[in-house]
């Protein structure tokens, strides 16, 4: 199992689970520390840092 976020990756299932829970359940939760808006990923957030 490949992590799709990231280069990690696992024989295990709930390994791969868990590792996406624990590392990357807060990248939807993310946001601009300037207008509080949620940022969904890494190129939403770069697009979005442009506009200020
Ligand atoms: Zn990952
Ligand atoms: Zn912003």
């Amino acid at each position: 199992y490949q992590c799709k976020h990231c280069t990690f990756s696992t024989n295990f299932h709930s390994v791969i689970e868990q590792h996406i829970s624990t590392n990357h359940s807060q990248d939807r939760e993310l946001m601009c520390p300037y207008c509080k808006v949620k940022l969904v990923d890494n190129d939403h957030i770069m697009s979005h840092y442009n506009t200020h």
